[in-house]
């Protein structure tokens, strides 16, 4: 049965009201080491061990003293050297200052660091003395960490479903967790279709391609945070894509290439059709992209009945990428308990202007490539790639986003505000 084609906006809901069914959904769990936790998806939230600093710190080479006592800008008498790493020494006498290294502990006594390039230090050896510099005061607390201060032993650091980054493990290892609960990654069927297929390791004959779609999709399913499971490709027909559908119940998502447009040998939506598949778009009003196909197929009555949801993705490479970023990769983030927001979009100013006129009522994603750091202070910088239509590889490798130009928009001026996807 078909559908009145949904617009880009249409169809993003739909994939969002899936994802927001899915919510209580809870992916199982590993334990990876510290140094394998990147990209990987907090299973529990990770609690503070400790005060965090454990003792009151310096953030700075200088002096630790009394605020009052140097704003008098008084001589002090320096009292010895605190190195970071040396256990907390003896409270500071009155009038005195002690040297001190960032990251050292401030001494009882002392509530400030005055930095080295704002004081200035006189005399030799033990009676060397430290005062600040008239054209500074010192408050109480600067350039002091307070025990405590980041965290309370207890606290939350950080909750399930964060995403792990840099920041995250270098907070976790200051923490002392040498190893993470993650969610385990779901695991993405990828089935590539077409007569013209050859692996990638052949040399196609004339009328054949190499799948460049197979290792194309496992390395987006890779960077949204699913475990690629390429298959075998499979032939345009009936036999080839039951046979390859008969394999995909294990899978926790599954995406097809090819075979899903109007053509006499697109047999894809038929043999999903057969295996009971309930469409919940068979089209959508974008370009590239638009015979886009998402439904979800039963499984049987085991553990795990839960339907699998499954993403038709058009042949054509860059439709095939759009598509995957647009829809797939929201709902793969979801089922990878993330909660990090996919499709990630920004702004960036167009560098040339922009006149193609596009079908009517149709969104389009041109391939771009933003330079982010081009001008600093003003917003990125994009020029759209010039390509040959959407199964143009070397356009696709020449972009990092896909600049999106709304429905009705005909032309869009040198400098306009625009949307991009990102790559
Ligand atoms: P289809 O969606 O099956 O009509 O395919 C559209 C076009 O995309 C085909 O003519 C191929 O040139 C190309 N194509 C299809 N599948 C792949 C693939 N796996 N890798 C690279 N290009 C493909
Ligand atoms: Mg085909």
């Amino acid at each position: 049965m078909k559908f009145a084609l949904p617009s880009y906006d249409q169809a993003l809901k739909m994939v969002g009201d899936y994802v927001a069914r899915l919510g209580g959904f809870q992916p199982a769990t590993e334990c990876v080491e510290l140094g394998q936790a990147s990209g990987r998806v907090l299973a529990h939230s990770l609690a503070a061990d400790s005060d965090q600093p454990s003792f009151a710190r310096s953030t700075r080479d200088g002096y630790a003293c009394r605020a009052a006592e140097a704003s008098t800008h008084a001589p002090l008498a320096i009292n010895g050297v605190i190195r970071a790493g040396d256990p907390p020494s003896g409270s500071l006498p009155p009038a005195s200052a002690r040297e001190i290294m960032a990251g050292a502990p401030v001494p009882n006594g002392a509530d400030a660091v005055m930095m080295y390039d704002r004081a200035e230090a006189t005399g030799a050896a033990k009676s060397r003395k430290v005062r600040l510099l008239q054209s500074h005061t010192l408050k109480p607390g600067e350039n002091i960490v307070a025990r405590g201060a980041q965290a309370r032993a207890g606290d939350e650091l950080l909750c399930a479903g964060v995403a792990l980054h840099a920041g995250q493990i270098a907070l976790a290892a200051a923490y002392g967790y040498t190893a993470l609960n993650v969610f385990v990654r779901p695991r993405v069927a990828i089935l590539t279709t077409g007569d013209e297929l050859v692996p990638v390791s052949s040399s196609p004959a004339l009328g054949q391609i190499r799948n460049s779609n197979a290792p194309m999709l496992a390395a987006l399913v890779a960077a949204a945070g699913g475990e690629p499971w390429v298959l075998p490709a499979a032939a345009d027909n009936a036999e080839s894509l039951d046979a390859a559908l008969a394999q995909v119940d294990s899978a926790d998502l599954l995406l097809t290439s090819g075979g899903v447009s109007a053509g006499k040998f697109d047999l894809v939506e038929a043999a999903l059709t057969r295996k009971r598949a309930r469409f919940r778009f068979t089209g959508v009003r974008i370009r590239p992209g638009k015979p886009a196909v998402f439904g979800e197929l039963p499984r049987g009555k085991g553990a795990d009945s839960r339907a699998l949801p499954f993403f038709g993705l058009p042949g054509n490479p860059i439709a095939s990428a759009v598509v995957f970023l647009l829809f797939a990769a929201p709902l793969l983030a979801a089922l990878a308990g993330s909660r990090e927001t996919l499709p990630r979009f920004g702004l960036a100013r167009l560098s040339l202007p922009v006149d193609r006129h596009g079908k009517a009522g149709f969104t389009r994603f041109l391939p771009a490539f933003c330079d982010f750091g081009a001008i600093p202070g003003h917003p990125p910088q994009l020029v759209p790639v010039p390509s040959h239509g959407s199964g143009d590889l070397a356009a696709l490798a020449c972009s990092n986003c896909f600049m999106v130009v709304p429905e009705g928009t005909r032309s869009l001026e040198a400098g306009s505000l625009v949307n991009i996807l990102l790559l």
